[in-house]
């Protein structure tokens, strides 16, 4: 059978809801409601299968930096694709795609980050990461240095090992995460859980707990502490000033390796080209994936610290994926990063975008359902409150009101992700001023009828 965009809607969400299995949904929501089907896409724009034009606010999931259609991305992929369309970089093979990919990354990266380890999407460079740490630490005679710290409530993946990494309990309930040796503390949404701290006070609180949980598993078993220098998919949790200096620290005082999961923060969604010089810390290996490519070709990876990367290569790291450095999508993550530098896409969301978007999101401060914005660059977040002044939450179960918005925003043909009681915009790095008009006015249109 031949399918088109052009078949009727309602035929293609019969098959796609027979046949096609979506993460994080139920069957009965695409049997009852059916999926909404994308058709095409242009600069901050998704066309739906009834012809509707959609503002993405969320760049896909996060990644769509330099927007959609962007016909020298489908070229480089051509020439790619007919000049070597794959080989590994497995047992001492390696290929101009990949090399170029990594010095650029290398120039891009914080001193002293220079080397490139790929993987196929964020998950599984995280997975390398919890793999890399603990070599590292037997490498340097230290076995017993195998723990890993993170963070209850974050994402940094689905995979066995980068889904364990997270703190997301609704997937710790499924499939046996998490896999041992991973911890959890808790994140520094003051918002949500600062009470009446001030968010200072509350910023250093939630560091501390990182010394605590080091001191309670002894610093000699400690392998390495990963965050995101904001968490995403956690609501954007921008962390009161006082946390990063205190991570920073600790993870100095105790040795321990600090991974800064990238993969949302970085290619200049933050204001910089990541995450980690936007919130003054020094990792040790930065999770990158998403922003490197825009999502056009599926690829992440691991930048690692010239120390880490020297140990892991003294030996064989008997690790890697078929795809590591696949040339056609490192041909590609390449154009995304002329593109992002040709077109000064990290100055302008530190300089135009940013503040626009900033300026845009408090105009809805006055909304009554509005809690007050959160905004670092182009990563938003709006918490939904029935109280702004004791940031109180709503009686009904956590994320309904949430979700009626969610739903409320689609409905205006706006993508606006939710956690919990939250709404979140991470819109394409393009988007232009009257996009980021339009975008405000159909945000409040949707807040009005959930209201
Ligand atoms: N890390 C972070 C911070 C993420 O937000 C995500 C995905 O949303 C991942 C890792 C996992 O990346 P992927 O979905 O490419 O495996």
């Amino acid at each position: 059978s031949v399918l088109s965009n052009h078949m009727p809607t309602a035929e293609l969400q019969a098959l796609d809801a027979a046949h096609h299995m979506h993460p994080f949904t139920t069957n009965d929501e695409l049997a009852e409601k059916g999926a909404r089907i994308i058709t095409r896409a242009k600069g901050v724009f998704l066309t739906d299968s009834e012809g509707n034009e959609i503002l993405d606010a969320m760049a896909g999931l996060w990644c769509v930096n330099i927007g959609y259609g962007r016909p020298e991305m489908a070229e480089v992929a051509a020439r790619q694709m007919m000049e070597l369309p794959y080989y590994n970089t497995f047992f001492m093979t390696t290929h101009v795609p990949a090399i170029a990919l990594a010095q650029e990354i290398a120039k891009l990266a914080p001193e002293g980050l220079n080397h490139v380890f790929f993987a196929g999407s964020g998950s599984e460079a995280n997975d390398t990461n919890i793999r890399m740490v603990r070599t590292y630490w037997a490498e340097k005679g230290k076995p017993a240095k195998s723990h890993i710290i993170s963070r209850k409530n974050a994402y940094h993946g689905s995979s066995v090992g980068s889904g364990s990494l997270g703190g997301m309990a609704y997937m710790h309930a499924q499939g046996g995460l998490p896999i041992p040796g991973i911890h959890h503390i808790n994140q520094p949404d003051w918002w949500a859980e600062g009470g009446d701290m001030t968010p200072e006070e509350f910023g250093l609180a939630r560091a501390e707990e990182l010394e605590a949980k080091i001191l309670e598993l002894g610093e000699d078993n400690v392998a390495a502490f990963i965050a995101e220098p904001i968490q995403g998919a956690g609501g954007v949790v921008i962390p009161p000033q006082t946390y990063w200096p205190e991570i920073q620290r600790i993870c100095d005082a105790y040795e321990i390796l600090l991974i800064a999961d990238e993969v949302i923060c970085g290619f200049g969604r933050t204001g910089n080209w990541f995450g980690s010089q936007t919130m003054g810390i020094r990792p040790h290996i930065m999770t990158i994936a998403k922003g490197l490519s825009s999502g056009y070709q599926p690829i992440g990876g691991s930048i690692v610290c010239d120390e880490v990367a020297q140990v892991i290569g003294a030996t064989e790291f008997n690790h890697g994926y078929t795809y590591s450095g696949h040339p056609v999508a490192a041909a590609v993550a390449l154009e995304n990063l002329r593109i992002l530098q040709e077109e000064k896409l990290v100055d302008r969301v530190r300089d135009v975008g940013g503040p626009a978007l900033k300026a845009g999101l408090e105009s809805l401060n006055d909304h009554p359902l509005v809690g007050g914005i959160s905004i670092k660059g182009m990563m938003a977040s709006i918490p939904l409150t029935p109280h702004k002044e004791s940031r109180a939450k709503f009686a009904t179960d956590a994320g309904t009101v949430g979700y009626m918005c969610r739903e409320r925003c689609f409905a205006n043909n706006l993508v606006m992700r939710h956690v919990g009681d939250r709404m979140i915009i991470s819109p394409p790095l393009v988007i232009e001023l009257d996009e980021i008009d339009l975008l405000i006015s159909r945000a409040k249109k949707a807040l009005d009828e959930t209201y």
